[in-house]
């Protein structure tokens, strides 16, 4: 990124400076983009020797300082997938990566996944991905069967589905269809409800998993926001940049993309 950064200097200054750089001379190669511009990228803290053939997710090639997200819109990493926003017509089910539980994530975010769970039970806890890829059949039967557990409570028809979108996306609007997202919970919880924020297992990676580019997408703050209930189980692969800014500052993944 070739950036110019303009200052207001006095004008003498501007001459003395001219004239140094003048005498330092032309030919030495000097660039007005400089690393200066481009901030080396910073190691992610994962270095457990047992990760050592575990392929660690680059960092965005302009990481930018934190408190200056620019992000292009469009990065895969960012796609927005919710109530409001479907996935488009021209998305295809991406290039998946099989886990040994026989689950399926993204290929692009699986070197993060496992660097991420390698170091969790390293710490000495028990992860579990209970939900990960999901299709868009099979995001259509877990919404009818919530709608379903909702007419059994003697909601009318559209309260069902009302109340259905808040637990399960409807089908095109859940996040788990992109392969970016995984939901995660202690083996010895394995209960999806708040309990489960307490767990040792969602402790340690909602205070970790933005170094691996994961964040808490469904903060219990937020639902007016994103339009789901609190899920202190549901992890959304964003990259390291991103998800460090979104997670140091408590945002929503929406509240993040407004801002850039
Ligand atoms: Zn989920």
């Amino acid at each position: 990124m070739k950036t110019t950064r303009r200052r207001t200097l006095p004008l003498p200054l501007l001459f003395t400076l001219s004239l140094l750089l003048f005498a330092a001379g032309m030919g030495v190669g000097w660039s007005g983009a400089s690393a200066y511009d481009q901030p080396a990228p910073q190691p992610l803290d994962i270095s457990e020797p047992a990760l050592a053939a575990v392929t660690l997710p680059p960092l965005q090639p302009s990481a930018a300082p934190l408190d200056k997200p620019s992000p292009a819109p469009d990065s895969w990493n960012l796609m927005l997938v919710n109530f409001g926003h479907a996935l488009p017509d021209s998305f295809s089910i991406p290039d998946l990566a099989r886990l040994r539980n026989g689950h399926a994530v993204d290929s692009r975010i699986y070197p993060a996944l496992q660097a991420m769970m390698d170091d969790a039970r390293t710490a000495g806890l028990q992860p579990l991905i209970c939900s990960s890829y999901r299709s868009q059949d099979t995001q259509a039967q877990l919404f009818e069967a919530e709608v379903q557990n909702w007419l059994a409570r003697g909601c009318t028809q559209q309260d069902a589905q009302r109340q259905a979108a808040m637990w399960v996306a409807r089908p095109g609007t859940s996040e788990h269809q992109t392969g970016l997202a995984v939901d995660i919970v202690d083996t010895s919880y394995q209960i999806l409800d708040e309990g489960q924020e307490n767990t040792p297992v969602q402790q340690w990676l909602m205070a970790h998993c933005a170094e691996y580019g994961f964040i808490l997408r469904y903060p219990t703050d937020k639902s007016e926001i994103t339009g789901v209930g609190y899920e202190p189980w549901h992890y959304r692969y964003v990259g390291v940049e991103a998800a460090r800014e979104i997670m140091a500052n408590g945002l929503c993944l929406e509240e993040y993309l407004a801002l850039t």
